[in-house]
């Protein structure tokens, strides 16, 4: 049975956070504007309209980045150990507030309470990196070739840093950015996805209540909200020197495009195939538990979920067994519910993909061992909800290329070296996250080294899914090549100037130039 929203205590969790029937969706702080159209937020737990935001039209946007770019003037004067106390007491904020965040991220994007509260945590983890950080902007310095001459580089904001989020992480994303960007000395500009604007507001709310209360201007932190027409905005406005983008493939292939064209810069988070490579001995128990929650958690909608399963020949009845059996026990309904293991999809039109993908599968040959298909009745009222579903299929397949966000895993076999089965993971466009399960050492270095995994993610024994904010994110090839969150991720949000200076009362030139005057 599907219960109410209030059992789940999402009313106070709306109060808690001040969200309001209508919202307003734009942003430079404690001021908040915007009369556009507006969105309507539907859960996908219950089908229910949580609540609507205005979206940014032309001239809001163009408050915004009055505000943005004159509170940049300001706010990289700061020094940076102060910028890194504001991004303490803003993870204090997310720390009193995690649990309302959290029940919201839950609701309105429909994973599950707990990854919600996980999801908050990110943010708070990424603040505490942040703050340390802001002590360590460290450039190098170097020696001259001239005498008397000293060298050294530092590093320097950038601006506006542009923020473009999808609907999955709809927080943490966000937070990765900002809390780093904002240590550098840069502003924020965040439009959310469309399908969860409600999390943006209250997150720029929180973030806005810390600016105000330290007496900094309007414009550090700022949101936007609508579709893509509203982060065209921003990709073709030279204003933003910085995009960083989260999302699809296709999108990040526009979004490239466009900031390219203006000689922008661009952090690209895109889409992912990721697969789990099961050699001979395997830990099975390991494995079972690492490619279940990598394929159905957050009912698929990782960027990082396990899509494809390679097992060796040798294992393959015994792995692919215990997997089914497994999905046997998988509980699926309403995610705030902690007795569940898989929520809905975001919306119908992702049902729609999951189903097409099954279609086609078998269409090009595979054939499904564990059914999917949508679930409907009491508590399956939203019509997002469906069940994880296994297909064993050919690595060729157009279908298994391409990334189908919902719970549909892959399974093929391989025979013979690692290499073959790591001609079958490197054998896909993306480039995200990948693992190896062994306990073969030299296997597993194979894996990691330069002939083995292509991808930005490369794990031992562990899933795909998921990673650690003190590692910088990321993946190669269609999955755009950008890096967020820990390691030197900072790099990308600021400007690097070499300096030489001259303390002699000669001027020698480089590369013994003689040019006597
Ligand atoms: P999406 O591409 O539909 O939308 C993402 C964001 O881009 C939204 O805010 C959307 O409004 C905006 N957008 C779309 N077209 C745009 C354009 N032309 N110009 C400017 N902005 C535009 O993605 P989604 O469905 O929200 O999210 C799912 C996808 O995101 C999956 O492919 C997933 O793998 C990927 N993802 C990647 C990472 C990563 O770190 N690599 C993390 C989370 C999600």
């Amino acid at each position: 049975m599907q219960a109410t929203t209030t059992s789940f205590g999402i009313e106070e969790a709306l109060e808690q956070l001040g969200i309001k029937e209508v919202n307003k969706g734009t942003s430079t702080g404690k001021n908040w504007f915007s009369d556009g159209e507006e969105i309507t937020s539907h859960s996908p737990v219950d089908g229910q309209v949580i609540a609507k935001v205005t979206t940014t039209s032309k001239e809001d946007y163009e408050k915004v980045m009055e505000s943005a770019t004159s509170a940049f003037k300001d706010w990289r004067l700061k020094p940076a150990p102060l910028r890194g106390e504001i991004v303490r007491q803003f993870g204090d904020e997310l720390r009193r507030l995690k649990e309302p965040l959290g029940k919201l991220v839950s609701y309105e994007m429909g994973k599950s309470y707990q990854e919600g509260l996980g999801e908050v945590q990110e943010m708070i983890d990424i603040c505490d990196f942040a703050v340390g950080l802001s002590r360590q902007l460290h450039g190098l310095t170097m020696h001259s070739e001239r005498p008397g001459h000293r060298m050294y580089e530092q590093y320097h904001p950038l601006g506006v840093v542009g923020i473009i989020s999808a609907f999955n992480f709809p927080v943490a994303v966000w937070a990765w950015n900002t809390a780093l960007a904002w240590v550098c000395g840069d502003v924020c500009v965040w439009k959310p996805s469309e399908k969860t604007p409600l999390t943006g507001v209250a997150c720029q709310k929180i973030a806005a209540k810390v600016f105000a209360d330290n007496n900094l201007p309007e414009g550090i932190s700022c949101l936007i909200n609508g579709d893509y027409k509203v982060g065209e905005m921003m990709t073709n406005d030279k204003r933003v020197p910085l995009i960083s983008a989260t999302g699809s493939i296709r999108m990040g292939k526009i979004v490239a495009q466009a900031v390219a064209g203006r000689l922008g810069k661009s952090l690209l988070e895109l889409g992912g195939n990721n697969a789990i490579i099961v050699a001979p001995d395997a830990d099975i128990k390991m494995t079972v538990i690492g490619a279940v929650f990598g394929a159905v958690g957050t009912a698929g909608q990782r960027c990082t979920s396990t899509r494809r399963l390679i097992i060796h020949e040798s294992i393959y009845d015994k792995v692919k067994d215990a997997v089914v059996a497994a999905y046997n026990q998988l509980r699926i309904g309403n995610p705030l519910d902690e007795k569940n293991h898989v929520g809905p999809l975001i919306d119908k039109d992702a049902v729609k993909n999951y189903q097409t993908a099954l279609k086609k599968v078998v269409e090009e040959g595979g054939k499904i061992i564990v059914e999917g298909g949508v679930l409907e009745g009491e508590g399956y009222e939203s019509g997002c909800y469906v069940k994880p579903a296994i297909a064993e299929a050919e690595n060729s397949y157009e279908i298994v290329q391409h990334e189908t966000f919902g719970p549909v895993l892959y399974m093929m076999k391989y025979s013979g070296d690692v290499e073959n089965a790591l001609e079958l993971q490197n054998g896909v466009v993306q480039g995200l996250s990948s693992a190896i399960m062994t306990n073969n050492l030299r296997e597993a270095e194979h894996f990691l080294s330069v002939q083995g995994s292509d991808c930005g993610i490369a794990n031992v024994n562990i899933g795909t899914s998921g990673a650690e904010i003190g590692g910088a994110f990321g993946g190669e090839k269609e999955t755009g090549g950008g890096r967020e969150s820990g390691s030197d991720a900072w790099k990308v949000y600021m400007r690097r100037q070499t300096n030489t200076i001259n303390y002699t009362t000669e001027l020698p030139l480089a590369q013994g130039i003689k040019f006597d005057l």
